[in-house]
This record gives structure tokens, sequence and C-alpha cells, in this order.
């Protein structure tokens, strides 16, 4: 029996968007292939709508709110989710694909955001000085921006919300969260939590929709910055419009990240690390691993290890026990494949072929089980493009400077991996590789909630990295008043003022 679609709309000013939408788009199950949902795409208006209710929460009392007012939201809404994070985790794997027990992993990552924001009046605690000079004072405070943009990618429907939504709200912001259309009900029901946690109606909106979504809310006069995860392409362009419109904006985009195995390395570890960094979550996460480089004397070795393993991996429906899920869209699992193809022709070895796997699921699901290449050489396509897949490229290099140099000449800087035994060559790595996260045995280096995530080179746009105190630095202003209380009159003094 064919279930009738269910509408997926917006959630504005604390209540569902009533108006019938111009445009929408379908939701599908990626693991059956079956359309479970249309989601309302937004208009101009409805961004405008979101926009202007974010603005009066903001001006009617949250930019304004006591830090223990805020905090006692933010508590709640911890409470809430930690309390839903099952039935969250549920929708991730029904719209996304990803297996549950990884679903649960990206809500437990988006708490730590959110526990990270319940001490804002520790992170928002400004510095003071008493008598700079004689009877002067000086103190800074930080105050919030006003109404924030936050647009999301769909490989993350709940964690990449979570890296901004908390810490702007923390800070005294008001935010219009514009999720990917491909996976919109996971972030829909975390905003429901807010409300349930006491925030104001209108302090988060959320708007579905697409490109015409995104770029009223990039152009919007009252939307004061710009957090913006996704593809680079995009990235880049919103991080044109909204800087050019005087927007304070951090764009993160796509990602190419290696790991480096040296020859001292415990090849079993490596080689579980790289299948379960290349694979886990089909390879659709912004940390995972793509591209393994390593060192000629022990290429063979390591190869094999990889490929038993990769064998070993149960490709099915990610909510009934699969080791990896399906691609979120069948467009997008042809264009993995497409790549597969062209690796192929171009002179990589297959050694794992993906597109004859097996798979546990029906057939009109979106799968495709993971692919081992190896010989990749740095021109061909495979390794130069994100794939965003199950597809984990072997690169062979003599030395370690070769090794470095491969991983620094590309375009994308996200993270990087070393795996060694070797305490100096890691420490070398650590330092000149050109990347925004480093791992040392470590496959995905994703930076606990009290420091912060970021690339390097085309991974990001903009200067501050998201979450940590680089997110609390971009979602406030810093002020510094200097204070005298006069006791007698000082007289007129053309001077410029020194501290004396
Ligand atoms: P995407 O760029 O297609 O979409 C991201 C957001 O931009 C979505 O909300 C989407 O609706 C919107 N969008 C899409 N096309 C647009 C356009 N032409 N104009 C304006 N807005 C547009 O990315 P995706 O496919 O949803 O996500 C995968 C990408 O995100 C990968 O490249 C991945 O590396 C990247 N990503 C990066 C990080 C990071 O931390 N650097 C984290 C997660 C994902």
């Amino acid at each position: 029996m064919t279930s009738i679609p269910s509408r997926i709309t917006h959630w504005v000013g604390g209540e569902s968007w009533r108006d019938a939408p111009e445009r929408t788009a379908p939701v599908t199950n990626p693991a059956t292939g079956a359309v479970t949902g249309h989601v309302d795409l937004a208009s101009v208006h409805v961004v405008d709508s979101a926009v202007t209710s974010a603005r009066t929460a903001w001006e009617d009392g949250w930019g304004r709110s006591s830090l223990s007012r805020r905090t006692s939201v933010l508590f709640a809404f911890r409470e809430l989710l930690h309390r839903h994070t099952d039935r969250i985790a549920a929708l991730v794997t029904a719209e996304h694909g990803k297996v549950l027990a990884d679903a649960r992993g990206e809500v437990a990552r988006g708490l730590e955001v959110a526990e990270l924001a319940c001490g804002i009046p520790s992170l928002l605690q400004g510095a003071a000085s008493d008598s700079v000079a004689t009877d002067l004072d000086v103190r800074s405070l930080r105050q919030p921006l006003g109404v924030v943009a936050v647009i999301t990618p769909f490989n993350f429907p709940v964690m990449v919300p979570l890296w901004f939504v908390p810490v702007a709200l923390a800070c005294g912001n008001t935010v219009v969260l514009k999720p990917s259309e491909k996976d919109p009900s996971a972030a829909l029901a975390v905003a429901r939590l807010w409300t349930e946690a006491g925030l104001p109606d209108g302090a988060l909106s959320v708007v579905h929709g697409d490109g015409e979504a995104v770029d009223a809310l990039i152009a919007h006069e009252d939307v004061a910055a710009v957090s913006f995860v996704g593809s680079t392409p995009v990235a880049r362009h919103v991080h044109e419009v909204a800087t050019s419109r005087g927007k304070r904006v951090q764009a993160l985009g796509g990602a190419k990240n290696h790991m480096f195995v040296l020859p001292d390395a415990d090849l079993d570890q490596a080689a579980d690390a790289a299948v379960s960094a290349g694979f886990g979550s089909a390879g659709e996460r912004c940390m995972a691993i793509s591209a393994v480089v390593v060192h000629e004397a022990v290429a063979d070795d390591l190869v094999a290890r990889i490929a038993e393993r990769t064998r070993a991996l149960r490709t099915g429906d990610g909510s009934t026990g699969a080791d990896m899920g399906p691609l979120v869209t069948a467009e997008h699992r042809d264009r993995v494949r497409s790549f597969v193809d062209g690796a192929a022709g171009e002179g990589a070895t297959v050694v794992v072929d993906g597109r004859e796997g097996p798979v546990d699921g029906t057939q009109s699901g979106f799968f495709l089980p993971p692919t081992l290449l190896d010989h990749v050489g740095p021109a061909m396509a495979v390794y130069v493009e994100e794939i965003f897949g199950p597809v984990l490229s072997v690169l062979r290099v003599g030395s370690f400077d070769a090794g470095l140099r491969l991983i620094n000449a590309h375009r994308y800087g996200n993270g990087a991996a070393i795996f060694t035994r070797d305490g100096a060559s890691a420490r070398r790595f650590e330092r000149e590789v050109e990347v925004g996260m480093v791992g040392v045995n470590v496959p995905i280096p994703v930076p606990a909630a009290h420091f912060s995530f970021g690339g390097w080179k085309d991974s990001l746009f903009g200067d501050l990295h998201a979450y940590g105190p680089d997110g609390v630095s971009f979602f406030t202003r810093g002020k510094v008043v200097t204070t005298r209380w006069p006791s007698a009159d000082a007289g007129v003094d053309l001077g410029f003022p020194t501290h004396r």
C-alpha cells in the first residue's frame, strides 16, 4: 500500500506556516526510494516573514534577555534533545539513509555544542581593568548581532544546525535556519523542542527551500550574519553575495580528507580506520577519509587489509542493522558511480568494485556498496574532485616529503590524519600540513565543542570557524567601555587624552 505523502512546511514565529506553497519538492526514503513527503520551498515572501519575526523577537526581548534567562532555555533544550535522541535519529535515517547508530552519534555530537552553550555566562565574560589611569576603569563586553541566518547541508541534518543555533541563541541573537530540502524533518523536530524549552516565538524560525530561499536570506537587509555549510561552489557564492551586502559570513565548503600512512604504522589499526572513516555514512561526511596516501614499502600490505575489511561490509537499509546505508538520492548515487567508471577508465585499479557489490535491501533504494581504488593518480578526477560517496582512493608515494607535498597541493584543506608510531614525523606533519583539523592516529579529527571546527583553503570562506571560542566571536560584537566618575571639574584640555 502506498502511503499518502505528508506536507513538510516552515516553522515561523513558533507555529507551522499555513499558506499553500508556490513550489514543493519530494522527500524520499533513500533505502526504499519511496516518496515519503513533500517539502514546501520558501518564496521571498516566506523568507521575509521569518526574518521579520526574528527581528521582532530580538527587539522584543531576546536580544536584551539576561544570561540566566537564556541558560534556563538552553538547559531545558539540552534535556529535551537528550530525551528525544532516538526519535530524532530515526527521522535522520528515514530521510538521509545513514544507519541508526550513526544518526544517534550525530545527535550526540550536536548535544555537545548545546552543552557548551549552557556555559554562555563564562564564555561571554569580559575583562575588566581597574585604575588604568587615575580614576579611570576599563571593561570589555560582547553583544549580539541581531538576526542571523544559518544554512545547512543534507549530510548532518541535526548536528550541523546545532554547530551554530545554540551558540547564536546563547549569545542573544535570533535565528532563521534553512536546512537542506533533501532531509528537512529532523531540523523541524529540533526547532519544536526549542519552543518547548521556552524559547520565545520567532527567536528561531525554520524555512525550507532551495537556492531561491538562500538567495533571499543572504541578501535580506535585516540579516546581520550568515553561517553556511555546503559544497564549495555554493559556499563561495554565499560568501561573495553576503559579504558584498556588508554581512559577517562564515561559509564552510567541501573537502578531500587525506589519511597518510607511514611504513612504521600499525597496519591493522590503519586499515580499520580507513574503512571506518571512508565508508561510514556512505562517505557522505565532510570529514570522511577519501584518499589514503601510503608509503610504497607497505602499500600492498595495507591495500590487502583494507580490501578484506571492505568486502565484509553489509550495505543495506540503515534502520535494520546494515553497516552502511544508501546514498541520499538516486542522482547522487549515479554521480558517485560515474567517478568509479572514470577512474577505471583513467587507469586506477578497482580492487573492490561497489558497482557490483551485494545489497541487503530493495532494488529501488539508492545503494552503492563501497569501492576501493588503488594506483590512483593525482590528476584523476576521482582524486581532484570531492566525491562525497563510498569510494576510497589509494595513492602511493616514495617518501614522507612526497606525501606531504601531495596533500598540501590539494585545493581542499578540511582535515588530514597521519598514522605512525614515530612522534617526530607526526609532529612535523601536524605543523606543516595545510588543513584546519589534524588527526594523529585519529582518522576523523572533529574538534570537541570547546575548540572550533573549520578547514582551510577551499574548505572555508571567512575567518572564524564554527562553534567553540570562534563561534562566540562570530555571533557577537566586541565593545570596550572606559569609565570615570570625576569628583571635581577636570577643566578644559584640548590635548589628546593619555593615560596618566
Ligand atoms: P549544497 O551546497 O548542495 O547545499 C547546501 C545548502 O545550500 C542547502 O541548504 C541547499 O539548499 C543550499 N543550496 C544548494 N544549491 C544552492 C544554490 N545554487 N544557491 C544557494 N543555495 C543553494 O551541499 P549538500 O549537497 O547539501 O551537502 C554536501 C556538501 O556539504 C559537501 O560538499 C560537503 O563537503 C559539504 N559539507 C561541508 C562541511 C564542512 O564542515 N566543511 C560539513 C558538512 C558538509
